[in-house]
């Protein structure tokens, strides 16, 4: 059933319904008042008639006293005579006294003389006396009306339907013959029969045993009330209905409206509208209602906000995962991201993370640190010193935690925010994030180890031949871009195999080791040495000339010969080295004529007698 069907039902049974029943119980009411004014002059009109009744006896009466004088009637009973009697009680009747019956029952012998009309009514008695002994002779009664005058006064003097009936049989002698049910005992006022007649009896005695019954009847639409009372009613009734309904209608109205925006506010609410809030006037329950469905909308929409948010965020993360790919095992690219994650995971101002490398630090920053520089600082210091990183300033919060491996990398990620402190939930967040970083960087420092491998020699740590050919075309290209010539040593240490032969072949490599070092510690930064292979170096001299280059061999060439090494058996060995010098210059250079250039000019110091430097051009000769 819907609200406002139930609302209508509501009005029916509340107000409809309650008051047809007052409307009936009131015309039941004004119906009773008028019935009981009714019976009241009823009432009234009855002792009226009992007073007609008893003038017209006493006119009987009267007629009596005539009779019990008459000389004639008093012999005729004194004698017993029955039909003297009878004859002189004929003679007495109207016209010659106002009898219109006489009924005499005789002392002597019991017999009744009945003459006149039968059915005259209200009889006075009497006993007549003889007048000689006096003694009682017969009981008289005699009546001076009929039931038919009787009516027409009593219809004259009250203006109701009268009826006179039979008190034993009840049957109607003279009056209305108008059925009317069962009428009211004598003395009694009350309503009778279908019509709604109101009645009143008013018993009278009749002839010997007789009696009669005068019933005044009131017509069944005098016992209601006037026409005008019942408007009055039903129209004040109608106006409260109409009242009621107004009433009733202007409620309904108001609550189906505010049951409609509730309504209507939901349904937004289920499309996943939450901008529009409902109108929530007043403060009855309703109004609450609407309020509590506004702030369950402000909540969902604060929710669907903080939903959005955390989906940006994890783009941003999946996002920067991406980034972690292409960042090829990069350690700066590596730190950046592993701060940027930490924070975006638990939702910090900044993020730091820093690691030692070597003797120096690197460090990535996210955020603006400002006033929490100092709180992060703490945390930092905190956690290296073993402690659990958690600090708090205030409104300013940082967490830090350790970012290590057992391989020997030691860093720190760390984060701030300010208002909300950080929980076990976010330490583990950062604990996880800088334990998978720890291990790409630790990765990021193998990967180093293993380049520098492969351009390394092993027995002497100078860059390796491959290393060399990469310098070497590097050099011959800087010195295509800045026109300056390029040189290139190339030694080859004189007589090796017998130092080999004679000592051993670790001896041989400990003069290696020397000659390397001999080497790396003569030459200036920009130089580059290399073990080209065997007892064989290689120098590369970028923008340097033949002059510049001869100097520089000189140098290394005595520093080679200056070389003192124990071997095994004790026996101090001495090595010395002969030095070809290759030049090119700038915009003309290539590599393979570099090098020709300096294997020639080796070639040509092994064959003039070696510990010695040689240039291409043969122009600069040492010895
Ligand atoms: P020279 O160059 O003056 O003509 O004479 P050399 O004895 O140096 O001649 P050669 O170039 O033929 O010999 C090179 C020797 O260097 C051969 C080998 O025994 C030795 N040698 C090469 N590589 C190594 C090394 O890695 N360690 C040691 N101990 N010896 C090496
Ligand atoms: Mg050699
Ligand atoms: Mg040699």
């Amino acid at each position: 059933m819907s609200f406002r069907a139930r609302l209508n039902l509501f009005f029916l049974l509340l107000v409809v319904v309650p008051l047809i029943a007052v409307g009936v119980v009131l015309l039941r009411t004004i119906d009773g008042a008028a019935r009981g004014k009714v019976e009241s002059a009823l009432a009234s009109e009855a002792r009226a008639v009992s007073s007609v009744a008893r003038e017209q006896q006493e006119a009987a009466d009267s007629v009596s006293g005539q009779l019990a004088r008459d000389r004639a009637l008093a012999a005729a009973l004194e004698r017993g005579d029955t039909a003297a009697v009878r004859a002189r009680a004929a003679e007495l009747l109207a016209p010659t006294t106002d009898a219109r019956r006489i009924r005499l029952t005789l002392k002597q012998g019991g017999d009744v003389v009945d003459v006149g009309s039968r059915t005259a009514i209200l009889p006075a008695q009497h006993t007549l006396i003889s007048p000689k002994d006096k003694r009682p002779l017969a009981d008289l009664e005699t009546s001076v009306v009929g039931p038919k005058a009787f009516v027409r006064r009593v219809t004259r003097l009250t203006g109701r339907e009268v009826q006179i009936r039979n008190a034993s049989d009840g049957r109607v002698i003279a009056g209305v013959v108008r059925t009317t049910g069962v009428i009211p005992g004598p003395g009694e006022v009350g309503a009778t029969g279908k019509g709604g007649f109101t009645a009143v009896t008013i018993r009278q005695r009749g002839f010997g045993p007789g009696a009669q019954d005068v019933v005044l009847l009131a017509a069944g639409t005098q016992a209601k009330a006037s026409k005008g009372e019942r408007l009055a009613l039903v129209g004040t009734l109608i106006l409260f209905l109409a009242l009621a309904a107004a009433g009733a209608l202007a409620v309904s109205r108001s609550l189906q409206r505010q049951v409609g925006e509730l309504l209507a506010g939901a349904q937004r609410l289920g499309r996943g509208e939450f901008d529009q809030e409902i109108a929530a006037t007043g403060d009855d329950e309703l109004a609450q209602l609407a309020e509590a469905f506004n702030a369950m909308s402000r909540q969902l929409r604060r929710r669907l906000d903080e939903l959005q948010a955390e989906r940006a965020r994890l783009r941003a993360a999946i996002r920067r995962i991406g980034e972690t790919f292409a960042a090829n095992l990069d350690r700066e690219g590596l730190l950046e991201i592993v701060a940027q994650a930490a924070a975006d995971g638990v939702r910090a101002d900044v993020g730091r993370a820093r690691m030692a490398v070597g003797d120096r630090e690197e460090i990535a920053l996210t955020g603006e640190l400002g006033d929490l520089e100092a709180v992060i600082d703490a945390a930092e210091s905190r956690v290296r010193g073993g402690g659990d990183g958690l600090v708090s300033d205030g409104e300013l919060h940082a967490l830090a935690v350790v970012m290590g491996t057992e391989g020997g990398l030691h860093g720190v990620v760390a984060v701030a925010r300010r208002e909300v402190p950080f929980t076990a939930a976010d330490a583990e967040m950062v604990s996880y994030l800088s334990g998978q970083a720890a291990v790409s960087l630790e990765n990021v420092g193998r990967h180093e180890e293993a380049e520098r491998e492969a351009h390394t020699d092993a027995l002497t740590g100078l860059s390796n031949r491959r290393r060399f050919d990469e310098l070497l075309a590097a050099a011959v290209d800087r010195a295509h871009r800045d026109g300056r010539p390029v040189s290139l040593l190339v030694l080859d240490l004189d007589r090796f195999k017998e130092i080999n032969d004679q000592h051993g072949h670790q001896t041989g490599d400990a003069v290696l080791r020397e000659v390397a070092w001999t080497l790396r510690s003569g030459v200036r930064g920009i130089d580059a040495p290399a073990r080209l292979g065997g007892e064989e170096f290689g120098v590369i001299l970028p923008a340097t000339d033949a002059a510049g280059a001869i100097t520089l061999a000189e140098r290394l060439r005595i520093g080679v010969e200056q070389i003192r090494v124990t071997s095994s058996t004790g026996t101090e060995l001495r090595v010395t080295t002969s030095v070809g010098i290759g030049t090119v210059a700038g915009a003309s250079a290539e590599t393979g004529e570099l090098v020709a250039l300096a294997d020639g000019a080796l070639y040509r110091a092994k064959r003039e007698g070696r510990n010695r430097t040689v240039t291409a051009d043969a122009s600069a000769e040492q010895g």
